[in-house]
């Protein structure tokens, strides 16, 4: 008799993080054949009946080589899958689609000299996966990692960041990393203020970095809100940005946060 291939594992989660009462870190366990580059996408699921599953993608947060998974997720009260992660414990299942998916990934890009990480909420999460890899920082001279998001509160994995600076793997380069965070509705000392469109067309983006934004010399990943990946990647290319592709590489990589 012919037997279906089940896609997906079943795997536990081994710890969580409430950042806000929007926004959540978990870790699960990780399949040893689950494989990934830093930046793609894994498919998350819960199954709610007997028969029924529900499905998202989430980007992967942990570097390619951790032994567990971790995401970075929004809670959003009205939606079918977030509140019910949300509401699971630690020794609880959660499914993992076995394939990896997507393309926004650093090794797309030729090599040059800065590239920008531009987020919004939790699309933070693929960089730090990203910048696990100890490619990606020998590769650049400088990496500039914008995060936006609305309240202070939302500005999550700061730690985190700042001991990227200081991983042994990649010590000589750590001081390459600039982190820069954006607080839209509240005045935060140290952060910008404003949305990163805006910032990157009159220029404070280059000035707080201390860098000159150009298509030679900068390679640009953009992930967060809809709005946000559309009106950046609008005016990148009218300041002369490609998408890189596979048979055409130039400059800026996008995903959409939803
Ligand atoms: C390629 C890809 C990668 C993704 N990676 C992540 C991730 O790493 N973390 C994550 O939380 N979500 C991620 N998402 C979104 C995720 O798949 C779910 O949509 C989200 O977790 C909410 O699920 P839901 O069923 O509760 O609500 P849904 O019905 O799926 O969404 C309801 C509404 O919530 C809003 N929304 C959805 N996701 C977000 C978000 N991340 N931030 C702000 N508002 C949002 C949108 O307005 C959306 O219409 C990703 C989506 C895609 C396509």
């Amino acid at each position: 008799m012919a037997t279906t291939a089940v896609k997906y594992t079943t795997e536990r989660i081994l710890w969580k993080r409430h950042w806000t009462d929007r926004l959540m870190s978990i870790r699960l366990t990780r399949d040893p054949a689950f494989r990934f580059t830093p930046g793609q996408f894994a498919r998350l699921g819960l199954q709610i009946s007997e028969t029924g599953f529900l499905w998202r993608a989430y980007s992967i947060v942990s570097a390619s080589w951790d032994e567990y998974l971790e995401f970075y997720s929004i809670v959003v009260p009205e939606g079918e899958f977030s509140p019910r992660l949300a509401r699971l414990e630690v020794g609880d299942e959660v499914l993992v689609d076995k394939t990896a998916y997507g393309f926004f990934t650093a090794n797309r890009f030729p090599d040059g000299e800065d590239l920008w990480l531009l987020a919004t909420g939790t699309a933070l999460g693929p960089y730090l996966s990203i910048l696990h890899e100890a490619a990606v920082w020998q590769r650049f001279r400088h990496i500039v990692l914008v995060h936006s998001v609305r309240e202070a509160a939302e500005l999550s994995y700061q730690n985190e960041i700042a001991a990227l600076q200081r991983h042994p793997l990649w010590a000589e380069h750590g001081h390459k990393l600039q982190y820069l965070p954006v607080v839209t509705r509240e005045a935060v000392p140290g952060a910008l203020s404003r949305r990163i469109p805006a910032m990157l067309q009159d220029g404070t983006l280059e000035r707080t970095a201390g860098l000159t934004l150009s298509p030679e010399r900068s390679r640009i990943m953009i992930c967060g809100s809809p709005q946000m990946v559309e009106d950046t990647h609008r005016l990148l290319k009218t300041m002369g940005y490609a998408l890189s592709r596979l048979s055409a590489p130039a400059q800026l990589a996008l995903e959409n946060g939803w």
